[in-house]
């Protein structure tokens, strides 16, 4: 038998129902803040990746799915979205003709080879936003009260963590302090930070094999090492974030796999205690859309993993809508039950009809194993009056209407 790839979902039934819903309040909410769709393709070049997301990073040198395409170009699945929204930013010359700032949100699928278990897939989906042309800490607020909201309104419990990791002027310092710092620790480090320590040390901070941080409490921490505008920017932050009433807490931890960041960086964790309970991160890229070839502009986003959100979305948040199912009792009522079927189509009712004639009995035991909250039957008798019965499922009474009349009492 040939089954899904390792990692990758089937979506179908209730889940599916409830996954569309969760899809429409979304766009809905992120509408009314103004931001727009963006469709970017599932592939890119995987240069875009390699210089976008960075190459010590853990996404690019363990996770992706990359190939040759037929003519021998390296292509890979994306991994997440920022770069590809940077890349059609600077491809569409968005920063000339837009006004700015441009906003934009994407929902779709992306592709990490990592290793699957509960919240963590090889294929999964995020919303994301991204904020283009504004480097404001008011903009950083709007950007993580967005996150915030989505989940409030899913009315999900959760923290926001945030940090500032400094910009081109204060990090190269830090990172030297941190250099120094964990030099004589090498031997308690584990395989893959020995070599981060040269690579990409602020990732030691956040490694959860060796785990640093639980073991030594006077890690130098970048917030100590803020040069005077990102220090600003920080406080400025939080001072807003207050306005935005989202409860926040300072984790100088944060800071986040991708190697874009600068400054802000914050994380959203839900209050479950689960170990995958990072719902979504993000925070400010200042630098990316020109080390990507394109015009000076700040930046900021996040991405929110949608697997993750639906998860704790409160089982009772979406009641189902009321299925009705109707039913042929013999083949002189085929041909109501479809004039029934299209009228019904008219009304926004969750309606199906089973077009192959069955006794009653039959009809209504399919009716209850489908979950229906009413039953409509045509039988000789009331194809004759061109009347119908419809029957409760919940309460088991049934009553025999005319075929229009019946229109008006579903309505
Ligand atoms: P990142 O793009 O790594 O910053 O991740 C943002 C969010 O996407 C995380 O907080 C998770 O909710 C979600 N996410 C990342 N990777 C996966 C994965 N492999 N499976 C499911 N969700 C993921």
């Amino acid at each position: 038998m040939i089954s899904a790839v390792k990692g990758m979902n089937d979506l179908f039934g209730k889940r599916a129902v409830r996954w569309g819903r969760m899809e429409e309040d979304i766009k809905l909410l992120v509408s009314n803040a103004n931001f727009t769709e963006m469709r970017t393709p599932m592939v890119e070049e995987i240069a875009l990746f390699k210089r976008g997301v960075g190459e010590t990073t853990d996404v690019v040198q363990k996770e992706m799915y990359d190939f040759l395409d037929k003519k021998g170009r390296h292509i890979a699945m994306r991994p997440e979205g920022t770069a590809s929204v940077v890349r059609a930013f600077i491809e569409h010359g968005i920063a000339m003709n837009e006004p700015m700032p441009f906003k934009v949100f994407y929902i779709g699928p992306f592709f990490r080879y990592e290793r699957p278990q509960k919240g963590r897939y090889r294929q999964f989906h995020q919303l994301g936003i991204e904020i283009l042309g504004d480097e404001t800490a008011q903009m950083d607020a709007e950007m993580i009260f967005t996150a915030f909201r989505v989940l409030t309104h899913f009315k999900i419990d959760a923290e926001v963590h945030i940090n500032s990791i400094g910009c081109k002027e204060c990090r190269p310092a830090y990172r030297e302090k941190l250099v120094e710092y964990f030099a004589s620790k090498k031997e308690h480090l584990c395989e893959d930070c020995k070599t981060r320590i040269n690579t990409n040390p602020l990732r030691l901070l956040d490694c959860k094999i060796c785990d640093p941080k639980s073991k030594y409490k006077d890690i130098p921490v970048m917030t100590d090492h803020l040069c005077g505008a990102c220090d600003d920017h920080f406080k400025q932050l939080q001072k807003s974030l207050a306005i935005f009433h989202v409860p926040y807490i300072i984790d100088p931890f944060i800071v986040r796999g991708l190697d874009y960041y600068t400054r802000t960086a914050f994380e959203v964790v839900a209050n479950t205690g689960g170990s995958q309970n990072a719902v979504a991160g993000g925070g400010r890229y200042d630098n990316l859309v020109a080390d990507i070839g394109g015009p000076d502009t700040p930046a900021t986003g996040f991405a929110m993993g949608l697997e993750r959100l639906f998860d704790l979305i409160p089982e009772d948040f979406y009641s189902e809508s009321m299925l009705s199912a109707g039913y042929a009792l013999c083949d002189e009522a085929v041909d109501d039950l479809v004039h029934f079927a299209k009228h019904m189509s008219h009304h926004p009712i969750r309606f199906f009809a089973d077009y192959k004639p069955k006794k009653f009995k039959k009809a209504l035991q399919k009716a209850d194993k489908t979950g229906a909250a009413f039953m409509f039957i045509i039988g000789e008798d009331e194809v004759k009056e061109k009347k119908i019965l419809m029957k409760n499922m919940k309460t088991g009474e049934q009553k025999v209407y005319g075929q229009h009349e019946v229109m008006i009492i579903v309505r």
